[in-house]
């Protein structure tokens, strides 16, 4: 499941649909960038999913008009980021584990081909254990794929039904097999308050998770989104005292585990966070590539936000025009979007971050917020340490409420 927040500009030939006005951003120094690349068919929909994925029957996809269309989306995106170095690559979707081994390596050949992408640069790709080949996933790994993200949700068939889901528990037990074999790092993506779901049954799922060694897990609360099936036809679920009990005793086994919670849905052992996501969390800048994909990319004197056409056949011929027709929305972030924006990302990490981060990624003065901060410090919502910007136990837990204040 990729993380949804998941832009553009800069340089001799900024895009056509480029901001050019002055910006309150004023940056000393530009921060880490990273890259999500965008698939996004998958084989079937699921019926809670409101992400930009498209039912490809048949586990057919237009792997080589994709392609080209992607080389085309990232060429005319180089001018954007001249001389930054890449620390992470996240092939999300949608499935990407519909890509050929042939496509995959094609895929990842161009990305270095045209970024520089640092010789440690974390490289995940998503993957669904309906469409898990051991063969495919060993070639991912030798193509640089160096952590498999595997969608398993649950360990029990049922659910999995329920879910929508085209694996069953038999395939993700295998597909986590495969993904270990092929590649040194692992997360698993779990789901809980699942329909008709209690305690047992959701502390089940996290013990299957850890008997495969597992050293990053994911955990999401289903939720029923809008425009989806189970927004139309929702399921028992259940309530929210239920789920936040489930929420405290899956906290508790992983940390028994070893496995401690560092983001609101993200566990790791020491040394196994996501480098990818901790740099969206600690407000870092991204290029999005693909159909649909987001990205914020920070300027000396500007942060701009871009997303791309979502429907993948328009992305595809509007990336071929070369004239980027491809790119839907890009604009200038408003400094007085810049604290709500930092704080809604910031405030999901457990340690929160250095108070002196938020200066060096929005340009702006501590002071600019120092009512804010002072409210959320007296609700007891946000630590009182000056030197960090972090929520309390309490603020974490009513973490709309605190990132609100920011509005
Ligand atoms: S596999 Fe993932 S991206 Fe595809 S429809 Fe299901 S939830 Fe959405």
């Amino acid at each position: 499941m990729a993380i949804t927040i998941p832009i553009r500009l800069a340089g001799a030939a900024p895009a056509k649909s480029a901001v050019l006005v002055p910006a309150g951003a004023a940056l000393t120094s530009l921060p880490p960038l990273s890259v999500y690349v965008h698939v996004p068919w998958c084989v079937r929909k699921c019926p809670y999913c409101d992400f930009n994925s498209h039912a490809t029957p048949g586990q057919d996809i237009p792997e080589r008009a994709y392609l080209d269309a992607l080389r085309a989306d990232l060429e005319q995106s180089v001018p954007l980021i001249w001389g930054r170095q890449v620390i992470s690559v996240f092939i999300g979707g949608g499935t990407p584990s519909l890509l050929s081994s042939a496509g995959l390596d094609e895929l990842l050949a161009m990305l270095r081909a045209c970024l520089n992408l640092l010789p440690d640069a974390e490289i995940t790709m998503e993957a669904n254990p309906g469409t898990a080949e051991a063969g495919r996933f060993l070639d991912y790994g030798a193509s640089g794929v160096t952590r498999l993200s595997l969608g398993i949700q649950s360990f029990d068939d049922a659910q999995l039904h329920k879910l929508g889901r085209i694996h069953d528990a038999a395939q993700a037990r295998a597909a986590i097999d495969m993904a270990q074999r092929a590649v040194s790092r692992v997360n698993l993506d779990l789901m809980f308050a699942l329909p008709g779901q209690d305690l047992a049954a959701c502390l089940d799922d996290v013990r299957q998770a850890l008997a495969f060694g597992t050293e990053h897990l994911s955990m999401y609360h289903l939720t029923l989104e809008p425009n989806t099936v189970f927004a139309k036809y929702p399921p028992e679920v259940p309530d929210d005292d239920a789920s936040a009990l489930m929420q405290d005793a899956v906290e508790a086994a992983l940390a028994q585990a070893g496995l401690a919670r560092y983001e609101v849905s993200a566990y790791a052992r020491a040394g196994a966070r996501s480098k990818h996501n901790v740099n969206y969390w600690e407000f870092g800048d991204y290029l999005g590539l693909g159909p649909g994909a987001h990205g914020k990319l920070s300027f000396h004197d500007r942060i701009i936000r871009e997303a791309r056409h979502r429907n993948p056949e328009s992305w595809m011929v509007k990336a071929m025009a070369r004239d980027g027709s491809h790119i839907a929305e890009s604009r200038q972030v408003g400094p007085e979007e810049l604290p709500f924006e930092f704080m809604l990302n910031a405030l999901r990490l457990k340690e929160g971050v250095a108070a002196s981060t938020f200066s060096e990624r929005t340009g702006l003065s501590l002071a600019a917020i120092a009512h804010q901060l002072e409210a959320a410090t007296q609700r007891g919502l946000l630590d009182p340490d000056p030197t960090r910007l972090r929520a309390t136990a309490l603020g974490w837990r009513f973490l709309n409420d605190l990132q609100e204040i920011f509005l």
